[in-house]
């Protein structure tokens, strides 16, 4: 297995660390970079975020590896890869879902008119999505889902509920999978629609989550768009769902947030000392410290391998759940070791003064598990594993 990058590559990181440089002398910076946030920075909707976004588009960096005739450089993945790595590691808006799962399901399988409206929206950062998969009984077993898409007129008429529906409150349109044949399998009879998020039967109510993230559920109450929003074949969704997590393998899980969390630990078990010792020296820190980089690392290479195996052209499921499984498990255990070593304290909130670390680990102690369930939970990751990797039954 090779694990460097190409001299391209790796002055394309150079050149995206400049960028970010530029970016982080303008006043509105600490609105759109902050690594002590973790990469959360898409949740929310602000006019410095947009700023960013556009910024980035005159770059071309949004598009990279698309096609030339959509506006895009048709570079490898792993461009965009490198990309969010370096800005997951300000904590800066990552390049997304339009980017990603609209973007290049439409360029694959989407109609010259949608195309055409909508790539190049995407590419300029003119618009926002929201992804509508996840429904109250409809999770891990997304293909149950039971939005119905009933014909009507020279559309389709949507209604049901939908949850955990990330950047709704502000998303333009909504990349929304309903049941178009409620007598098909129950993975043969889903499709694929755009729809517009200010349709007047569309209901938004939020979801504070435990990490102070706001998602949403979404109502949809006989919502009608014309049958062009439909993207691809009728009743083929499911397949563009899980194309498109294949295509996204790449950029979902940055490591770089695992690296800015080890140096802020390393910097506070060096700086700080207890009995008039730095904490360093005692052996129960040096040890978990030990535990803690030797993790990292296993997740550096874990996420390597999904690198690597998609660059020779392989479809890295296996790879991509097992880096999953630990780089988000992981995140979890520095927040507990670093919980356990600040004492008492840690439980204060960062909006209180006398919080150490700027109460960071209390907040990445409530925000790591959600991480542990989007895209898939810990014990689908485990299923992946133990199905297709050790073909156990
Ligand atoms: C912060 C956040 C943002 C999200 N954003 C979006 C979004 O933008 N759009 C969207 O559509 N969805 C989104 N989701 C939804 C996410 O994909 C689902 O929460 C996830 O797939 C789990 O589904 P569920 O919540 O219904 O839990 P369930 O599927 O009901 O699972 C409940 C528990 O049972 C376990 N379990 C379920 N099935 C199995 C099995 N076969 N074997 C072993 N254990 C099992 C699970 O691991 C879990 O512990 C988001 C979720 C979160 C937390």
């Amino acid at each position: 297995m090779d694990f460097e990058f190409t001299p391209d590559e790796l002055l394309f990181v150079e050149e995206v660390r400049a960028f970010i440089r530029e970016q982080a002398l303008l006043p509105d910076a600490a609105d759109v970079m902050a690594p002590d946030r973790d990469s959360d920075a898409m949740l929310a909707d602000t006019p410095a975020r947009r700023r960013f976004n556009r910024e980035m588009a005159k770059r071309g960096y949004l598009g990279l590896s698309w096609p030339k005739q959509y506006g895009g450089s048709e570079k490898s993945g792993i461009y965009e890869f490198l990309l969010n790595e370096e800005l997951a590691r300000v904590g800066a808006p990552l390049i997304g879902k339009g980017v990603g799962i609209v973007g290049k399901t439409l360029i694959r399988h989407g109609s010259e008119k949608l195309k055409s409206e909508f790539l190049p929206k995407i590419r300029n950062a003119e618009i926002e999505f929201a992804l509508g998969y996840s429904e109250p009984g409809a999770g891990s077993d997304l293909a149950a889902l039971k939005v119905k898409a009933e014909r009507s007129g020279e559309g389709w008429c949507f209604n049901g509920q939908k949850t955990w529906n990330t950047s709704a409150h502000f998303a333009d349109w909504y990349w929304l999978a309903a049941r178009t044949d409620p007598l098909a399998p129950k993975h043969k009879g889903i499709s694929l629609f755009l729809v517009p998020m200010n349709h007047p039967g569309i209901t938004v109510q939020p979801i504070r989550t435990l990490g102070e993230h706001r998602t949403n559920h979404v109502f949809l109450d006989d919502v009608w768009v014309h049958d062009d929003y439909r993207v691809g074949e009728l009743n083929k969704g499911w397949t563009y769902i899980s194309e498109a997590l294949d295509l996204e393998r790449f950029t979902i899980y940055p490591f770089s947030p695992l690296e800015v969390k080890l140096e802020q630990m390393w910097k506070y078990v060096r700086g700080v000392q207890r009995n008039g010792r730095a904490l360093i020296a005692l052996p129960e820190v040096r040890r978990e410290m030990a535990r803690i980089v030797a993790q990292v690392e296993t997740a550096k290479m874990l996420q390597r391998s999904v690198i690597f195996s998609a660059s020779q052209g392989g479809v890295p499921t296996v790879e991509a759940a097992m880096c999953k499984l630990y780089t988000t498990t992981l995140s979890q255990r520095m927040a507990n070791t670093m919980m356990n070593m600040l004492g008492p304290d840690a439980l204060l909130h960062k909006s209180c003064p006398d919080a150490p670390a700027g109460g960071k680990w209390e907040w990445v102690y409530r925000s790591s598990p959600l991480d542990t369930i989007g895209a898939g939970t810990s014990e689908i990751q485990k299923n992946i594993i133990a199905r297709r990797g050790l073909g156990l039954p």
